[in-house]
């Protein structure tokens, strides 16, 4: 029985056929449920190390008067500064609420009813749900390697592709495009469809041969870059990330944006976060000590691991993943289950600080030799 009975008839097929994302349960409630005590959240790639004091500071220092006046409509000073960072205008830039928003302005700006987009099977999965509950054709190619397969994709670009998005680093195998084969990628598409590159993790990269995305906008004007503030700046719950590309598609893409929807502590944050000369660096040594000792643990279970740049590590588990996280989550350690990334039983682990990685992997063990007992 529904209470709506016209409901059906508004409702398009790709909305309808879509399954909602159920997002986790906020920290007291899963305790509750899980009866654990502490919880280590390693399921969201977030920096243990929060974000830089210079953002704390700003943070702290801002006024709750001020909550009651609009936010700059279009982060007006993060741009500017922005571009002072990059060489760049400020025009070049546009901040949302997180990358994750931005991905819906530049599909919004591209596609029309037919058209496609094309990025990996095995990838960050927003690209493909924002173009799936809009109506348009996600066209997914496989990895090989774990890595995004530069001519594989370029095969599947036609007349009606307006967007390929290459997840660089990719969460969540860890693989990257070097400069070359960026440039080797943005040469064999010549201009047909935007090349979205999303660096969500640029900033955990310390190999020289990491594509500079900045600098290949001035040479190839299709090509936008996304980045945020929810990994390395520790800012995920303000909600702040930004794209950067030419100024004649930044500008159409703009048309496409709600101003607003950034708010003022974002913006503080944010900008201050930019500050810190320290906190970059400080978060690279954690995260290359964590995963050292990670890498090490997971070895001695005789797990298989697949990892690159970033702070996150995936494994594969003997076990059905779904199980294992219900039993870790009653030792108080929340990971990524990967089954619904196309990843059956495998799991994706943040690496966090020395403790809660600690916790996983006495967690896992003790899992994983329970398990042997049958
Ligand atoms: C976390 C993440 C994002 C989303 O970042 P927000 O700014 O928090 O929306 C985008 N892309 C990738 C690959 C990510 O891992």
């Amino acid at each position: 029985m529904t209470s709506f009975p016209g409901l059906e008839r508004l409702v398009p097929d790709y909305v309808k056929s879509f399954e909602v994302y159920i997002p986790s349960k906020p920290d007291d409630e899963l305790k509750k449920l899980y009866g654990c005590s502490k919880l280590y959240r390693l399921n969201n790639n977030e920096n243990p190390l929060g974000p830089p004091e210079t953002a704390r500071r700003a943070l702290q220092a801002f006024d709750p008067a001020q909550a009651s006046i609009y936010p700059s409509g279009d982060c007006y000073h993060l741009r500017r500064k922005l571009g002072d960072i990059f060489g760049m205008r400020p025009d070049q830039f546009l901040a949302g609420n997180g990358a994750n928003e931005v991905i819906g302005f530049a599909i919004k700006a591209f596609c029309r009813q037919g058209d496609n987009i094309i990025t990996a099977d095995k990838t960050f999965a927003v690209y493909e749900w924002v173009a799936r509950f809009s109506g348009f054709e996600a066209r997914l190619v496989p990895l090989v390697d774990y890595g995004f397969d530069a001519p594989g994709m370029i095969e599947r670009i036609d007349e009606r592709t307006k967007l390929v998005f290459v997840c660089n680093p990719n969460n969540p195998t860890g693989s990257w495009w070097d400069q070359r084969t960026l440039r080797w990628f943005l040469d064999r598409v010549d201009g047909r469809c935007i090349v979205v590159v999303d660096e969500a993790y640029r900033e955990f990269v310390e190999n020289p041969d990491f594509p500079d995305s900045m600098a290949l906008i001035a040479n190839y004007p299709n090509l936008v870059v996304f980045r945020t503030f929810s990994k390395m700046y520790g800012l995920a719950g303000l909600r702040i990330g930004y794209l950067a590309g030419s100024k004649e598609v930044v500008d159409i893409i703009r048309r496409t944006c709600v101003v607003y929807s950034v708010n003022t502590l974002a913006q503080v944050g944010a900008f201050s976060a930019l500050d810190d000369r320290e906190h970059v660096a400080r978060t690279r040594e954690s995260v290359s000590s964590g995963k050292g000792f990670l890498l090490k643990e997971l070895g001695l279970m005789g797990l298989p691991c697949v990892h690159g740049e970033g702070n996150f590590v995936m494994t594969r588990l003997p076990i059905s993943d779904s199980l294992a996280y219900r039993k870790m989550m009653t030792r108080g350690v929340m990971v990524r289950t990967m089954t619904g990334f196309r990843f059956p039983n495998w799991i994706r682990i943040t690496v966090s600080h020395r403790e809660a990685l600690e916790a996983f992997a006495e967690a896992l063990s003790k899992i994983l030799r329970e398990g042997r007992e049958f």
